[in-house]
């Protein structure tokens, strides 16, 4: 299992690296966001874990150009703003979860192997498009609309008296 950690700060990036080293991932590690994206885009990885905030190339601008190019790779954000916003910003620039620092290593981890599961058990082969079928098509008969009701009243029908008298006075 090969992750890729994008982390500026010395001392969290020395924490994550022990941390998940000893877990048996092998973790490749970028101090900034250049040569984050260099390294993602040269390497396939099985999770990215990326900071938000990094010099040269920020998290979000990191993960739109890694999700430009790789729609599968689980990325997992991470950042000290925990506002919605930002929150919001990390999804939508393509990151799959979100984790607030400071953060338990253990909910890291959880995080982490729900992300690599999720992957491992999406990639179904593409079935061929077989829709719609006879069987999901509701028969004809069903779309037509009700037949109208004919005229309650014959066209030839002469007016009612009252009608004629109302009308001549
Ligand atoms: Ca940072």
């Amino acid at each position: 299992m090969r992750i890729l950690l994008v982390e500026d700060e010395p001392s969290v990036a020395a924490f994550l690296y022990q941390g998940l080293s000893e877990q048996g991932y092998a973790v490749d590690l970028a101090a900034d966001g250049l040569l984050g994206l260099t390294r993602a885009q040269a390497t396939r990885y099985d999770c990215l874990i990326l900071d938000q905030l990094l010099p040269g190339l920020s998290g979000l601008e990191v993960c739109r150009q890694v999700r430009a190019h790789d729609a599968g790779v689980p990325i997992l954000m991470l950042t000290a703003l925990g506002e919605m916003d930002d929150k919001i910003r990390g999804l939508d620039a393509g990151a799959d979860d979100y984790l607030v620092k400071p953060f338990a290593f253990e909910e890291l981890l959880a995080r982490l192997r729900a992300l690599v599961r999720r992957r491992t058990e999406a990639p179904a082969p593409p079935r061929p498009c077989t829709w719609p079928t006879s069987a999901s098509t509701p028969p004809p008969s069903a779309w037509r609309a009700p037949a109208r009701p004919s005229s309650s009243r014959p066209a030839n029908l002469p007016c009612s008296s009252t009608c004629c008298a109302t009308k001549t006075g």
